[in-house]
């Protein structure tokens, strides 16, 4: 279906008109209590999610994006965490609602696929017992039956050979990407209007990593899906995302759509990631390695949090004051040399 033509409702529960913008943060800050005090790991993070796109979140390990994809659905909670700004879902203000009142949206507004579905999966129940309490839990007065039914519907949907017979089967019988389908069976089963898709394809091997990239962008087209992917991949953004935001440091280090950030990267550490990707055809002809790894978060360096890595840090310039995020339109830069470096990006 086209998401253009699709039935989904643009008015938030107060009667606003969020027009297409289905997931919005706004300065989102996620502080963990440590041993070393408060420690700030998400640092006003700003994102979009049109429906009906995909915004890719980049990174790697330890730069925030998964306490991002946490804090988005409410997931942290408890006396050693402060989350504050503002995530509205379908304009729909989230920080501040109660456990209960997430867990009514969670399943049926928003959808989360993670790296390890067979994790995720109950080993205990059969996979159609476990999507049918997800659609009984959020559609009112189904009865088993139904909700059976339409667990075997989704199933198919994902592809899923022999969805009736296979609805009764355990997730230790299915193999990753069977069960990284059924996740996403179970994660659509309601048509949220936004899924946070957390390093889905990581554990997969690459012909069924596309397989499921594939059944993803079907599923969008489909349900006008807008689709926040989380990954350290830059090779499978390039793939699947119309916009993308690179994390570091727990901050934003640069924004775009996805064109302008692999053909014309003005962050290095951006350039750094890229020149990182194996399938990635990238202007220099070795594969790179950024020198060194992510701090941790009580031991962020003053100035640009890069810059110990960096390979274009000037002293004075980049290590003193804090550096903003900043530019013209879509594509925003948090870089003291910015506008003088001429970085490397994909071979147009
Ligand atoms: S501000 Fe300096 S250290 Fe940071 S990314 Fe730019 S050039 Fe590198």
């Amino acid at each position: 279906m086209d998401p253009a033509e699709s039935d989904f409702e643009t008015q938030g529960p107060t009667g606003e008109d969020f027009g297409d913008v289905v997931l919005e943060v706004s300065d989102l800050c996620v502080q963990f209590k440590t041993e070393h005090g408060w420690s700030t790991v998400v640092d006003h993070v700003n994102l979009i999610v049109r429906r009906g796109e995909t915004l890719g979140l980049v990174g790697e390990s330890g730069s925030g994006k998964t306490v991002t994809s946490l804090a988005i659905m409410g997931l942290l909670s408890g006396p050693r965490v402060k989350v504050s700004g503002s995530v509205k879902l379908a304009g729909r203000e989230l920080i501040g609602l109660s456990n209960a009142e997430m867990n009514a949206l969670r399943g049926k507004t928003i959808g989360m696929i993670f790296q390890e579905p067979r994790r995720a999966l109950n080993p205990a129940f059969t996979v159609g017992d476990q999507i049918a309490e997800v659609v009984r839990r959020h559609g009112d007065g189904l009865s088993r039956k139904q909700a059976w039914a339409k667990a075997v519907e989704m199933l198919e949907l994902v592809g899923i050979p022999d969805a009736p017979q296979r609805a009764a089967e355990y997730p230790h019988q299915f193999s990753g990407g069977m069960c990284q389908r059924v996740m996403l069976a179970m994660a659509v089963a309601c048509e949220p209007v936004v899924l946070i898709a957390d390093e889905p394809t990581t554990a997969l091997d690459v012909t069924v990593q596309a397989q499921v990239l594939d059944l993803l962008a079907e599923l969008q087209d489909r349900m006008g899906l807008g689709i926040l992917f989380i990954t350290h991949d830059l090779g499978v953004v390039a793939e699947t995302c119309d916009t993308v935001a690179v994390l570091y440091g727990g901050q934003m280090m640069e924004s775009a759509v996805s064109e302008d950030m692999y053909f014309d990267p003005r962050h290095p550490y951006t350039e750094g990631l890229l020149a990182s990707t194996p399938d990635a055809q990238v202007r220099a002809d070795r594969l790179f390695a950024i020198a060194g790894t992510v701090p941790p978060a009580w031991d962020w360096p003053d100035g640009c949090r890069f810059h110990p890595r960096c390979g274009y840090a000037k002293a004075g310039v980049c290590d003193g004051v804090a550096i903003p995020l900043a530019g013209e339109g879509d594509h925003l830069v948090r870089c003291a040399r910015a506008d003088e470096l001429r970085l490397e990006g994909i071979a147009r």
